[in-house]
């Protein structure tokens, strides 16, 4: 199975908590102003990838704390993104995933589409919701505007509401 990936980077610190790998995803349907990497959001860019080929280059690199997925958005590819989330785990690394949209948002789209269940339940944190440049924060660790929220997955998920992830309980 493969994915459309926009670009990796090794060792990242603005992506998430600790060092970590970031994937960004091809692709985004949504068009928000000011977005942050714009050249990510037509689905045919990129360069395609095998989940094979980017987990031996996650394997490569020693002493990161998890991996995080961008974009993009990351649930346009949900399905390989699931099964690359899953071996992730399998290797002790934790799992962070901004996305454009809400919690609530994918919630809903779980009980359509198994894909976007199967990411939410391999994530620890949820960087939810699209960037707003009438709200642009660089102050902000790991989100670019006040609106964006970061959730506690596992939590979130067994509650049925987003749940704000508090930096200490790490
Ligand atoms: S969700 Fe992210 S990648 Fe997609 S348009 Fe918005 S800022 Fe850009």
């Amino acid at each position: 199975m493969s994915l459309r990936v926009a670009g990796l980077i090794n060792e990242s610190l603005v992506d998430g908590p600790g060092i970590r790998f970031v994937l960004f995803a091809q692709g985004c349907p949504l068009r928000c102003p000011g977005c942050h990497n714009p050249e990510a959001a037509d689905p045919r860019g990129g360069v395609e990838m095998s989940l094979a080929e980017i987990l031996a280059r996650i394997k490569g690199v020693r002493g990161i704390d998890g991996v995080t997925f961008s974009g993009g958005e990351p649930f346009y590819q949900a399905e390989p993104l699931a099964r690359l989330g899953k071996e992730i785990l399998r290797l002790g690394l934790n799992l962070v995933i901004y996305s454009g949209y809400t919690f609530a948002e994918l919630l809903e789209r779980g009980r359509r589409e198994e894909g976007t269940a199967r990411l939410l339940s391999c994530g620890w944190l949820l960087v939810e919701g699209s960037y707003r440049e009438e709200e642009r924060d660089l102050s902000l660790p790991f989100r670019g505007s006040r609106n964006q929220r970061i959730l506690d997955l596992p939590s979130s998920l067994e509650q049925g509401a987003a749940i704000e992830w508090k930096q200490e309980e790490r």
